[in-house]
């Protein structure tokens, strides 16, 4: 293996774009020139190409293509559901957790504060971070027939616990509220079907499922009337005005359609990946960490997340992790030009001693990689 380049084992940030996406978005940048709001031939043509991704992703998706509308990411997606559900809806009691992406955490904080009359109830959460169910359910049960709106991710991109969205779709319809999920960590993994999860909204981003970056969905059930996220030239049936990044939306297709193609080799390969690194981490070389989750029935197979102790050296050893070559997160963010500790690990990991590192893998990543990680975990952590 060529130590200079680094290894790669980040892929609940990102994943690098397929290469038949690429040529599918080459393609599209190269022979679909027109704007699909023009009305002339090559106008006709983009428009084409739009709603016939549209149409491939919804049939992926189990729901119907006027029920879903691009965005420029999931932020962006989880931004308007959230906003408009307060604004359109009435919505005056939103059930989220603390360990919810940025993109809904801060909208909710942001949302608490434009609205004094919003009641925001975070809920617990069980020792993998999942929601507690039997809080979800308590609240729910004394908010009568006020309006409501839950939101909860299906797996949490931090710690790769997943949560049974289907039983909380179940309890949302139980006592009429709203539901609304970031399935951002999970679209293009496990087979997904809308109705199975009695979602109202949900999220996507292409980038996490080795499509380009800059390009998101968002599902709005039929029939639930929410507000525009833009307003212009009337795109997106008036909901997202601005003109469509066609190549990227027609990449974003491809990315979804071949994700299920050799899923099961794909998830296969990296549940054994990750089994090795459990078995390793757990019974050898790194007798200082702890495996977040014991086996995948909870956990997201693309992300291992190890606990280890919180030192005051442990920034510094992510670090040297880095220039060891080894991208992996430490659950920090990087956000104006200031690097900052993640509240996940703010909340679940300090009040417990411990710090996160998170190793998340592609159906590419090999043995070799995996074995060069922990080699370097165990030489950069142990001594601190
Ligand atoms: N939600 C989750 C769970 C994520 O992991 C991410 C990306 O890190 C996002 C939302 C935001 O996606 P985007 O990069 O498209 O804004």
């Amino acid at each position: 293996m060529n130590r200079h380049k680094p290894i790669y084992l980040d892929y609940a940030a990102t994943t690098p774009i397929d290469e038949e996406v690429l040529e599918v978005m080459n393609e599209v940048y190269r022979d679909a020139v027109g704007n699909p709001s023009s009305i002339h031939y090559e106008g006709r043509k983009a428009r084409d190409i739009l709603e016939q991704s549209r149409r491939r992703i919804a049939q992926m998706l189990g729901v119907a293509a006027g029920e879903l509308y691009f965005t420029s990411s999931a932020t962006e997606a989880n931004n308007w559901i959230l906003h408009a559900a307060v604004r359109d809806l009435g919505v005056r009691h939103l059930l989220t957790s603390p360990l919810e992406h940025p993109s809904v955490v801060q909208t909710v904080r942001f949302l608490q504060q434009q609205y004094p009359d919003l009641n925001v109830h975070w809920l617990a959460f069980d020792d993998w971070g999942a929601p507690r169910l039997d809080a979800l359910e308590e609240i729910l049960s004394k908010l009568g027939d006020q309006t409501v709106l839950v939101s909860l991710m299906h797996a949490n991109n931090e710690l790769g616990t997943l949560t049974d969205i289907a039983a909380v779709g179940v309890l949302c319809k139980e006592y009429g509220a709203y539901f609304h999920s970031d399935t951002v960590q999970t679209l293009g993994y496990y087979p997904f079907d809308a109705k199975h999860y009695g979602v109202d909204f949900f999220v996507g981003s292409a980038h996490k499922f080795y499509g380009p970056k800059g390009i998101g969905i968002a599902y709005i059930r039929k029939g639930i009337a929410l507000g525009p996220l833009l307003h212009g030239g009337g795109q997106e049936r008036s909901m997202r005005s601005g003109t469509e990044h066609i190549p990227a939306i027609a990449a974003m297709a491809k990315a979804l359609e071949i994700a299920p193609a050799h899923r099961p080799e794909k998830r296969r390969r990296m549940e054994e990946l990750w089994q090795y690194m459990q078995h390793v981490v757990v019974v050898e070389a790194l007798p200082f960490a702890r495996c977040l989750h014991e086996d995948l029935q909870r956990c997201h197979y693309k992300i291992f997340t190890l606990a280890l102790p919180d030192k005051p050296e442990f920034e510094l050893a992510v670090l040297r992790m880095d220039v060891e070559g080894i991208c992996v997160s430490g659950g920090s963010a990087c956000s104006s030009g200031a690097e900052q500790q993640t509240h996940v690990s703010k909340l679940f990991f300090q009040p417990r001693g411990e710090k996160p590192l998170r190793i998340s893998l592609s159906h590419r990543t090999t043995r070799e990689e995996i074995d060069l990680a922990i080699e370097t975990i165990q030489r950069v952590f142990a001594h601190i």
